[in-house]
């Protein structure tokens, strides 16, 4: 191929991409690559780091080979060349403002909302583990569990306690270093640091911390460039007994992260963070309105908890909505405007009605056992063991009386309930494969 079609072939490929792609991700990481010279068969390209090398080839690769040459093998006929050292005019030209940011990312300063704090962190059966050891760790950092890791499902909680965690510090223990970072934030730290030849003094920042908090660790899956630096940065605080918090929306064991990070991230406190339950829910909502001087009943604040169940955010959502009807229609708030305001929102969440019924069929399905099975009297162990599955999930998820539940299972008492529910609450501690499982059986529920 002729020298000037490969030039040709990359411009046309970065015009493709920019039109594609986020400008924030242009600049990130296709912008700083440089055609730096090309045989008769390939393009070199010269990159400031194996990460962005690694990046192009991840989101890009199909692409490329619509606009480049093909090998053998069907892959575009590319070779990488790092620059050593990172050419420092890349980035001048047009966007000079992107130092201050950078400053501010590993700099002193950090971003804490300032209403996620203990004080407005309401507490039920749900996260109260959790909550306390969150406060456990802030009232001594490096003393108590490192890392502590909160994982759960979206918005309940999780970035709220990282961030109440930081409060207090920052309020409590003044002289220690603190930082909160999101994973991506922790990523787009290391490819700026090396684009200004700065990541020295980033390693450095980080090491130097006293409290680290990281937000939402799954982001580093797939990125083991990434992630090597963040196990890095891991065990030189911990081994100083830094403390680390970490979030994540799955438990270290689900996450595909190396054996070697989980490993670590296992070293202190796994907590979960659960659903509330309808009285916490409750007594968020009433918190909320609180807070924004809207006057809600009981009866209202129950009628919202039972019909937005498994996310925090969402209850927010709720409030802000009736808030502004209140305003805007200077008008109380009923039983029937609530219904009427919500209706839309309510509609758009996943309203699926879970029963006894729907549980014991999943379940039977993922344990391959029979429904009768389920609702009878066997003590085989697998039997025995679905059933207390099941009973589970239905103590979780369905707000009933427990004599009636168990009644559902074939007339059981709500004691046996109780004592399956203890059963798998306990095991599920240890059993990862039961874990899986149950999860696999609760997503089935909420999708079928
Ligand atoms: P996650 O990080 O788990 O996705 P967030 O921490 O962002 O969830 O929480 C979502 C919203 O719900 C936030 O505004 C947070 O303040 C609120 N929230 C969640 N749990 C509680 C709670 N127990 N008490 C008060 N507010 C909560
Ligand atoms: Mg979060």
């Amino acid at each position: 191929m002729l020298d000037c079609e490969l030039n040709t072939g990359w411009l046309q490929f970065l015009e493709f991409v920019k039109a594609k792609c986020s400008r924030a991700e242009f600049d990130n990481w296709i912008d700083p690559i440089r055609l730096s010279s090309h045989s008769d068969e390939e393009v070199i390209l010269e990159v400031p780091n194996i990460f962005v090398q690694e990046y192009l080839l991840d989101n890009y690769k199909e692409v490329l080979s619509e606009f480049l040459p093909l090998r053998a093998n069907g892959d575009p006929a590319l070779s990488f060349l790092i620059s050593a050292p990172v050419k420092p005019t890349i980035k001048t030209i047009g966007k000079p403002a992107a130092a201050p940011e950078k400053e501010q990312q590993s700099g002193p300063e950090i971003r804490l909302n300032n209403t996620y704090r203990f004080e407005n962190f309401i507490e039920g059966a749900s996260n109260q583990f959790v909550k306390s050891a969150a406060f456990g760790v802030a009232t001594r950092p490096g003393k108590t569990y490192n890392p502590l890791f909160i994982h759960g499902g979206v918005g309940l909680g999780k970035t709220h306690l990282l961030h109440g965690i930081g409060h207090y510090v920052r309020e409590h223990h003044k002289k220690l270093k603190v930082q909160a970072i999101t994973t991506e934030g922790f990523i787009n730290d290391i490819v700026d640091s090396l684009r200004s030849k700065s990541l020295d003094r980033m390693k450095r920042y980080y090491r130097n911390l006293d409290l680290l908090l990281v937000d939402d660790i799954q982001f580093l899956q797939n990125r083991p460039n990434f992630e090597e630096e963040f196990c890095n940065t891991f065990e030189t605080l911990i081994h100083q007994n830094k403390q680390i918090v970490i979030t994540s929306d799955k438990p270290p064991s689900q996450l595909k992260l190396s054996e070697r990070m989980v490993a670590r991230m296992e070293w202190g406190l796994v907590a979960h963070m659960g659903i509330p339950d309808l009285e916490t829910r409750v007594a968020i909502i009433k918190h909320k309105a609180e807070n924004k001087n809207l006057c809600l009943t009981s009866q209202v604040a129950f009628f919202i908890a039972e019909h937005i169940y498994n996310n925090v955010r969402q209850l927010e959502g709720a409030i802000n909505r009736l808030c502004a009807y209140v305003r805007f229609q200077n008008a109380d708030l009923t039983i029937d405007t609530v219904e009427r305001v919500l209706n839309e929102l309510v509609q758009t969440l996943p309203q699926k009605k879970v029963t006894v019924d729907s549980i014991i069929q999943s379940v039977a399905q993922a344990f391959e056992v029979r429904v009768s099975d389920l609702r009878g009297e066997s003590r085989q162990k697998e039997i025995a063991l679905a059933r207390q599955v099941a009973m589970y999930l239905a103590k979780e998820t369905i707000e009933d009386s427990l004599m009636k539940i168990a009644a559902s299972f074939g007339g059981k008492t709500h004691s046996t309930l109780l004592h399956a529910w203890k059963k798998i609450a306990e095991k599920l501690n240890s059993d990862e494969t039961l874990r899986r499982q149950i999860q696999m059986v609760q997503r089935n529920l909420e999708t079928s």
